[in-house]
């Protein structure tokens, strides 16, 4: 790949990545820089508590492709990545974990793509180095849910490493989402999209910030918030219950009617007529839910690094 005019902005969410940020920083410094004339390295640090933002900033005065965005605590790692696209200004913008678990050598054959003319080129991981059983398990079966009850034709066995280009990244800035699922509003976007495979690598240093609740949390976030499924499941349930009720009071006209029976069909049908009242007020609520866009998602307490148009743009 030759240096050419395109200008690439690198994203990164960090939280507590002292461990291993300084490596992540050369690394990357080394591998873009012969290969890009301009890039930016945009880090944001999401409330960590450790030594990363230091480092960050350390970096970020030797090289003024450096930068880092401080929000005032952590937010968790979705908002994080939404604070960084809306700060960066690439022709093509790449997301990717602070801990290198997302491979920098396949950044190129994502540019290539890119060039080819793909406006989202994500990474397939082809095996989950480093993973338990029960965590791939888990990821597969997520993955697999989520495409089967959204409308969503999220690419599978993917994480957030993936190249956008500008114009994808302009529509992730005007949706908002008071609780991003990044991958999600990726697929919702839409645009030629294609994948490059990789191994994930298993992480070299620190730990992993996915807890199992985190992992669960970004699932029911991914689900709701581009599922109206679960909200309309008591509605189904309940027309199916009012339906076993009048078949069950059918077969009970033919055999005798008694008290007990009509008891049961009674059951069986108030339930299903209260569900179904459920399930119509589960379809406001959504259609609420999708209104309510209001908060503003972080407070970033600095920024470092950026020009005064930058600056300008974003405040
Ligand atoms: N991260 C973040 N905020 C958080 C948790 C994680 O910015 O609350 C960052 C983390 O530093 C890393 C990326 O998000 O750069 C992915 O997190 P992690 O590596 O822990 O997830 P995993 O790769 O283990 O699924």
């Amino acid at each position: 790949m030759n240096p050419t005019n395109d200008h690439l902005s690198i994203v990164i969410p960090v939280y507590n990545e002292e461990a291993g940020i300084t490596e992540t920083i050369d690394v990357l410094e080394n591998y873009i820089a012969n290969r890009l004339e301009t890039y930016e390295l945009i880090f944001i640090n999401d409330g960590s508590t450790d030594n990363s933002a230091k480092l960050i900033r350390a970096a970020s005065e030797r090289n003024a492709n450096v930068k880092l965005i401080e929000l005032s605590r952590n937010f968790g790692h979705q908002i994080a990545i939404t604070a960084g696209l809306r700060y960066a200004s690439g022709d093509a913008v790449v997301v990717m974990a602070a801990d290198l678990q997302d491979p920098p050598a396949v950044i190129p054959a994502m540019i290539d793509k890119w060039r080819a003319g793909y406006q989202v080129v994500y990474g397939k991981r082809v095996s989950r180095a480093g993973d338990s059983l029960i965590q791939r398990f888990m990821a597969a079966s997520f993955y697999r849910i989520f495409r089967a009850i959204t409308n969503i034709n999220a690419p599978l066995d993917t994480g957030d490493f993936r190249l956008m280009d500008k114009q994808v990244v302009r529509e992730l800035r005007k949706m908002d989402e008071p609780d991003p699922f990044i991958r999600g509003m990726v697929s919702w976007v839409g645009f030629k999209q294609t994948s490059v495979t990789y191994e994930r690598q298993e992480r070299q240093r620190g730990s992993s910030k996915a807890q199992r609740k985190g992992m669960f949390r970004l699932a029911v976030d991914g689900i709701t918030s581009f599922s109206a499924l679960p909200l309309k499941l008591p509605a189904w349930l309940g027309g199916l219950s009012m339906l076993i009720g009048l078949g069950y009071l059918i077969g009970a006209a033919f055999t005798g009617l008694t008290t007990l029976k009509f008891l049961v069909f009674a059951l069986f049908f108030l339930t299903g007529t209260i569900l179904v009242s459920l399930g119509i007020a589960g379809a406001y609520l959504f259609r609420i839910f999708n209104a309510a866009k209001q908060r503003p998602l972080y407070v970033v307490a600095k920024a470092s690094g950026f020009s005064s148009k930058q600056q300008s743009v974003l405040t």
